[in-house]
């Protein structure tokens, strides 16, 4: 994407967190750089703002930084797919595993009307298997997935085809 290489200098990676042998990648300093920040957003606008979205579904709890502003500037809903046990009116679920044990993303019954075209939003796609879990539940609750989308992707640990593999359009503002 544009700013691509631009938005990867302004992010950290911290070895060794949150265990041995991870590489995490740390959005903290993009986020205090406003300069930075703004072009992330724009980057996001640029790209979805012909594409007649009806909703953006952010990703607890990073995806909600990119998602708000987004959905702010494109004039559409904000809708948030949170982690289990989060969300106080009547959710449908999605259950998914993780490389120890298992993990679970909810949404409202009443986030979408059937149809809605809908951008998924996180920060990162690793594994993929949070932005399949999220997409499969906005599918399966009327949704139509235009897109998912993340600020890096790490396509050495194949999540990106996985979800490419499964269906859906991937778009990452740097990898
Ligand atoms: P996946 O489900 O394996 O693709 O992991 C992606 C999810 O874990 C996203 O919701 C990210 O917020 C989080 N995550 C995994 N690795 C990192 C990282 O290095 N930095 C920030 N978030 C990460």
């Amino acid at each position: 994407s544009i700013y691509g290489d631009y938005i990867k200098s302004v992010i950290r990676t911290v070895p060794d967190w949150p265990q041995p042998g991870v590489n995490f990648r740390d959005i903290t300093p993009l986020l205090q750089n406003s300069a930075a920040f703004r072009k992330l957003i724009d980057s996001f606008v640029h790209r979805y703002q012909e594409m007649d979205l009806d909703a953006i579904a952010a990703i607890d709890a990073r995806g909600f930084i990119v998602g708000a502003p987004v959905a702010y500037e494109l004039g559409c809903s904000f809708v948030p797919v949170r982690k289990k046990g989060k969300l106080p009116f009547k959710t449908i679920s999605q259950t998914y595993t993780l490389e120890y044990g298992q993990a679970e993303v909810e949404l409202h019954s009443d986030a979408f009307r059937d149809g809605d075209r809908i951008l998924v939003v996180d920060d990162l796609i690793a594994t993929g298997g949070t932005m399949l879990a999220a997409a499969e539940l906005i599918s399966r609750s009327g949704g139509h997935v235009v897109e998912t989308s993340a600020i890096v992707d790490l396509p050495d640990l194949g999540g990106s085809q996985r979800i490419r593999d499964a269906g859906h359009s991937v778009f990452a503002v740097c990898s």
